[in-house]
């Protein structure tokens, strides 16, 4: 069977059904009055720090400023395809608006995006706010459990970025072998519940470089407060914790999500957290956002790691023109094309919409160059756009 180059491929894409790694979409009451200057301020496109402006003036050198960035230009796809006013332009941003409002006034809009028009066979959930939620949705969400709070929270008062700690009332560890005991209990815990992974956005805390466990080193810092602890010293109870997680990770089957590059990015290089990987080869490392801007990092270690799957999640709204060359590239090194995955990374129905247009755009721009330059047939093409859209996703975190 021939495709007819990017629109037929497009065209194939776009009735298939999906499957997201990752996501930390917001609860359905959060929606409610979702505007367009609301959705521009609170996804990614907000992230560039451009004031969206109130009059028509302002409004157009929004436009002009952030026009071609990849945030905005598929947050506008996506909005012109489901609330039929057209692209983000001056003309059309109240009608956009007001369209967007009335429909939120729905509570089931938020999740019939991403189930009817995402066509999501599931997405896996990050509920960062409440480590392992699936928003009372289990037939939408598999949760992943985020396990930052316990890698920062050394002692009481310690969080992590976003201020999530384990030392909460009634959490009283006398020892760090008793801090790693009640850290097991909660991810046995957490996937009694359901959860599906482990989440690390560490590379938004400190440096995704783990050394060794120095249990002493860690033991100094381990249920004291930030003042009274060293540098060096709140490291080394991180490392110890990790590598913990890691092992525990292994035992259970759980694939452990790793942000890696943008983060604090000096020290979020994917080449840093290559030791871990080496470390613990039964334990499978679902690298995130191909670790941009390094993403032919992630393809040498998805050459070399049979436990590392290298996952786009998040790089086609980074970078679309990254993502086509990250996805040729993994395709030509991948041991198994099996170990490639995708995955939207929003907060919102309308974002999640755009991830999905871009994710379409990247698969249907390099099947049709692989097919055309002969380095794959069309059959091949369309089993992996069945692979890539849904079916390693499902592969990964299938349980049981
Ligand atoms: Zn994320």
């Amino acid at each position: 069977m021939s495709r007819d180059g990017v629109e037929g491929w497009l065209g194939y894409l776009r009735q298939l059904p999906a499957a997201s790694s990752h996501c930390h979409h917001m609860q359905a009451d959060q929606h409610n009055g979702l505007s367009l200057d609301r959705l521009l301020n609170l996804s990614y496109a907000g992230w560039c720090g451009v004031p969206v402006g109130q009059t028509a003036a302002e409004r157009q050198s929004y436009i002009d400023q952030i026009g071609a960035n990849t945030y905005f230009v598929w947050l506008s796809k996506a909005v012109a395809e489901l609330y039929g006013h057209g692209e983000i332009t001056v003309a059309s941003w109240n009608a956009i608006s007001e369209a967007m409002v009335a429909a939120h006034e729905d509570p089931g809009h938020h999740f019939r995006l991403l189930s009817q028009r995402c066509r999501y066979r599931f997405a896996v959930q990050d509920s960062y706010w409440d480590p392992g939620s699936d928003l009372d949705r289990p037939d939408l969400f598999r949760p992943a459990y985020r396990i930052n709070s316990w890698v920062m929270g050394h002692g009481p008062g310690v969080t992590d970025h976003n201020g999530g700690t384990p030392w909460r009332e009634g959490f009283s560890p006398a020892t760090l072998e008793e801090y790693l005991a009640a850290l097991e209990a909660a991810i046995e815990a957490a996937v009694a519940r359901g959860c599906v992974a482990i989440k690390s956005a560490l590379a938004y805390d400190r440096t995704v470089a783990f050394d060794q466990p120095d249990m002493e080193a860690a033991g100094r810092a381990f249920g004291r407060g930030a003042s009274s602890v060293s540098p060096e010293d709140a490291q080394a109870f991180g490392d110890v914790v990790f590598h913990r997680i890691c092992l525990i990770a292994g035992r259970l089957s759980l694939p452990v999500q790793v942000h890696l590059g943008l983060g604090i990015l000096r020290g979020s290089r994917p080449m840093l957290f290559e030791p871990v990987i080496a470390a613990y080869p039964t334990t499978v490392f679902d690298l995130f956002h191909c670790g941009y801007p390094w993403v032919d990092e992630i393809g040498g270690l998805l050459h070399n790691y049979h436990n590392v799957r290298a996952d786009l999640c998040w790089l086609p709204l980074i970078s679309t023109t990254a993502a086509v060359r990250a996805l040729h590239e993994y395709l030509d090194v991948a041991p198994s094309a099996d170990r490639i995955l995708w995955g939207d990374d929003c907060w919102t129905g309308e974002e999640a919409y755009g991830a999905r247009m871009a994710w379409e755009h990247v698969l249907a721009h390099v099947l049709s160059e692989r097919v055309s330059d002969g380095l794959c047939s069309a059959a091949l093409a369309e089993r992996l756009a069945e692979r890539l859209m849904s079916g390693n996703v499902e592969q990964c975190f299938e349980r049981g």
